[in-house]
């Protein structure tokens, strides 16, 4: 196990203080640490990360940006904007960075509200196929207020391209519908993303590109995966997933116009006062993020990737697209048996201290609460430090839940072996 004093201090702290909630946050340690996590999502930040978070610069009201505050005494909250500023800067190699969004909801929220006005159409990739709700879904702000069109993934199995985006159909949706914007950036896509195409389809019918990279932002920051500077006029992300920082959202730009506008667009557009302690451990994450081991991380975490899809490959599993360029696959569950769901196989999984959530396949059949496919990912397991060879191991217990069909006693062997196989893998310090 993991030591972290600091950790200890904030557990003995509210045992004493609040026992309710510190029986919760022992819990919750306990839980992470016994589980191999495979949410694409989520990874586990370093102590540096997590306690910036837990600092006295939450105490302060700072709306506004630096020098230009509504309230006193934010000397040195200009100071760690500021400095998570031109790291996010240098990390993504661009001119403008709004690191206030409180998630990245918020940041995509935003840069709807300053490059869109209601009823305006934009274009996404179909929902269902890997994008985010905030792309469109018609019960989020985008789908309600916004008319989004959407373009495909190839679905004809004989095309090389199968399952992955159709570039020439996302070009035709977009000249017939004529987008403002054009959204590329997604939720649950295995393969690589050619920003310098969409580019060329957003320059043919005058449209605005922006790239929402929450999920890829680690791989792009150490270039893992192409960027998509200079070709999107706006990306938008998330920071604690791939990225390893604390739970928010980012804005970038290279467009000073553009900044403006999405600067006053997040405040006082859309937020009050921004969370500094979160922003001040952004800084922390990005100072992390530029160093050369963020590069080896993101090259193991893909390696883990290719790993783990091969060994569900050889189980009778297929993965969507046939595999993974970056750090999550969709498994299509039905080739190992037609019965079984993305709905049982989460909670079995879950049972056995295998986290993973379902999630529907391409043109997937069965509802979003059943599903046919579970998305796994490799960024919180890589960041444990598991390597190519404990994928097969992962693999091995994933498969043994699933054929069980969920079987009490096998979930609670495999429990017991998982349980085993996290002590030798230690939260980071
Ligand atoms: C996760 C995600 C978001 C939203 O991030 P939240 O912090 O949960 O609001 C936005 N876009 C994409 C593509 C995502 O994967």
């Amino acid at each position: 196990m993991s030591h972290d004093p600091i950790a200890e201090s904030v557990q003995s702290l509210l045992s004493s203080r609040d026992p309710d909630a510190a029986s919760i946050l022992a819990a919750e340690a306990k839980r992470q640490e016994t589980t191999l996590e495979l949410i694409a999502s989520e990874n586990h930040v370093s102590a540096p990360v997590m306690h910036a978070m837990g600092t006295c610069l939450t105490n302060k009201y700072a709306e506004g940006y630096p020098g230009a505050r509504y309230y006193g005494g934010c000397v040195h909250h200009d100071d760690a904007e500021r400095l998570a500023q031109d790291r996010a800067k240098k990390l993504f190699g661009c001119k403008f960075a709004n690191v206030q969004p409180h998630s990245g909801a918020s940041a995509n929220a935003a840069a709807f509200l300053a490059l869109l006005s209601p009823g305006d159409t934009f274009a996404s990739l179909v929902l269902a196929d890997g994008g985010h709700l905030t792309h469109g879904l018609k019960v989020n702000m985008s789908g309600k207020w916004f008319n989004p069109v959407h373009y495909p993934l190839h679905y004809d199995e004989s095309h090389p391209e199968f399952e992955r985006i159709d570039y020439d159909e996302a070009e035709r949706v977009c000249l017939e519908h004529r987008p403002k914007l054009i959204m590329c950036g997604y939720s649950a896509y295995p393969r690589v993303i050619d920003f310098e195409r969409f580019r060329a389809i957003a320059d043919k019918c005058d449209a605005l590109l922006m790239a929402d990279i929450a999920h890829i932002a680690g791989l792009v920051a150490t270039g893992e995966h192409p960027s998509p500077f200079p070709h999107a006029h706006v990306v938008t992300t998330t920071t604690h997933k791939t990225l390893r920082g604390p739970r928010g959202g980012l804005i970038l730009t290279n467009d000073e116009d553009l900044s403006k506008k999405l600067n006053r667009a997040l405040f006082p557009g859309l937020q009050g006062g921004p969370l500094m302690h979160v922003i001040l451990s952004k800084a922390v994450a990005f100072g992390e993020a530029l160093k050369p081991a963020f590069k080896s991380y993101q090259k193991r975490t893909k390696a883990n990737a290719r790993a783990l899809a091969n060994a569900l490959i050889e189980r009778g599993y297929r993965i969507t697209s046939g595999g993974t360029d970056n750090h999550l696959m969709l498994v299509d569950l039905r080739t190992r048996d037609a019965e079984l769901t993305g709905a049982d196989a989460e909670t079995w999984l879950e049972s056995a201290g295998i986290i993973t959530n379902k999630n529907g396949i391409p043109q997937d059949p069965r509802p979003p609460r059943v599903t046919s496919g579970l998305r796994l990912g490799t960024p919180a397991l890589t960041t444990r430090g598991l390597k190519e060879a404990d994928m097969g191991v992962v693999a091995g217990f994933f498969d043994r839940v699933l054929a069980s069909k969920g079987d009490a006693a096998e979930c609670e062997k495999v429990r017991g072996e998982v349980a085993a196989m996290c002590e030798k893998f230690a939260m980071p310090g």
